[in-house]
């Protein structure tokens, strides 16, 4: 029996199983037992303020809709549906994921797709992270790739961040000011019209080869299976600077041999990639919402390029040779329309990467399926999931060593 999970204009969560909650996958439908699991440590419950709850008896007027944030490790399969006021605020970028009780337990739309010790929440002793973070800025004081992941570990508590100085797992190399993309649901940089502010400021000045190098040798010096990793959450486009990456990947195999030298990017200029791979680059994380052109433009708003760019920049990776991973941005309704599934699977037997990290997109749904569209007919985004396995296709949320 799923029952409603709702809260009230306080924030306070009800459960009621005299109401069954619809959910939104694309379609608003009933969601289906095996689709939920318990809610997993770390779901963090939230309230959609100015949306009431939509349920198989219609919409419950006096109720406000909740969702659930998952995780790390967990990829979401549903939404959650709700009739939003008209004047209802715009809901800030977080990856909502349809909640609902059972056995009066709250549980959450979702599938675990990946373990890493590297992505538990971290929790510092009072002042603890300050010290460490100081401590490595007075041995590099003009570094100002160090002062700009220090802020980032300080105020958007990222890990790839914290990683620089904690030495250990994957560590951030920001190097674009600059994109080339104008994505709706843009994590450093929101238009102004968009009414939201974006979870983290993009970095404003364009980092050196040198500063880079340095952060990253310091690094592969005390992590042997480390991975330095040029594109973070905090910047633009780094094949804006493909110049810069290559040189500071020549001065970094100049002096280390180890660890994995990767790029997250948005795949938009084969040639700059390919500029990176010459000088060394080992693995690459493209980017991506679909596998269809109308709906990646509605999302990346691309400026001088297209999916077929992105598309092409997969294939030269693979065919140099480089582990390659997709960052796969889901959304149930998009990522599972029949279409989308066609279109990966065709894309997918012809160029076969290594993993698809299935990120849950951060943005509110009715805004994504307003830029992107409705499907007339899904399959489910478990059945996406077991449509990537079914090509020898690695699934996970992580960037992993091996
Ligand atoms: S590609 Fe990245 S930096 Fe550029 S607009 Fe999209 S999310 Fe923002």
């Amino acid at each position: 029996m799923i029952g409603l999970a709702y809260c009230d204009d306080a924030g306070r969560i009800y459960f009621d199983d005299t109401y069954t909650p619809l959910a939104d996958g694309g379609i608003v439908r009933e969601a289906d037992l095996d689709e939920l699991i318990p809610a997993p440590a770390g779901t963090v419950e939230m309230m959609l303020p100015g949306r009431r709850p939509l349920t198989t008896d219609g919409v419950l007027e006096e109720d406000v809709a909740i969702a659930a944030i998952l995780p790390a490790g967990y990829t979401r399969l549903l939404v959650p549906s709700y009739d939003a006021d008209p004047a209802a605020p715009a809901l800030p970028l977080f990856g909502y994921t349809f909640a609902a009780v059972v056995e009066d337990q709250l549980y959450v739309a979702a599938v675990k797709t990946d373990e890493s010790d590297d992505w538990k929440p971290r929790l510092f002793e009072e002042g603890e992270l300050e010290s460490i973070l100081d401590a490595r800025l007075a041995a590099d004081p003009s570094n100002r790739v160090l002062a700009q992941v220090a802020l980032c570990s300080r105020e958007y508590g990222c890990f790839t961040a914290q990683n620089v100085f904690l030495e250990r797992g994957e560590a951030a190399l920001p190097v674009s000011p600059k994109c080339n993309a104008r994505c709706v649901g843009c994590i450093s940089e929101q238009e102004p019209e968009s009414g939201l502010p974006s979870p983290q400021t993009r970095i404003d000045f364009e980092t050196t080869a040198a500063d880079l190098a340095r952060v990253a040798v310091h690094h592969l010096e005390r992590v042997p299976e480390g991975i330095v990793s040029f594109g973070q959450g905090c910047e633009g486009e780094p094949l804006l600077r493909s110049v810069t990456i290559a040189r500071a990947i020549e001065a970094i195999r100049g002096e280390r041999d180890n660890g994995t030298i990767n790029l997250n990017t948005n795949g938009s200029m084969p040639s700059a990639l390919q500029r990176c791979i010459d000088a060394g680059l080992q693995a690459v994380r493209v980017s991506l919402n679909s596998f269809r052109p109308h709906a990646y433009a509605a999302y990346y708003r691309p400026i001088g390029y297209g999916l077929d760019d992105v598309l092409e920049s997969i294939r030269i990776a693979v065919a140099r040779g480089l582990r390659v991973s997709l960052n796969l941005l889901t959304h149930p309704g998009v990522t599972d329309d029949v279409d989308e599934i066609a279109a990966m699977d065709a894309f997918l037997d012809a160029v076969p990467v290594h993993m698809i990290q299935t990120r849950t997109l951060n943005i509110d749904p009715a805004w994504y399926f307003a830029a992107v569209g409705r499907p007339e007919q899904t399959l489910g985004m478990r059945e996406a999931i077991a449509r990537i396995a079914a090509h020898g296709v690695r699934v996970g949320n992580f960037t992993h060593t091996h």
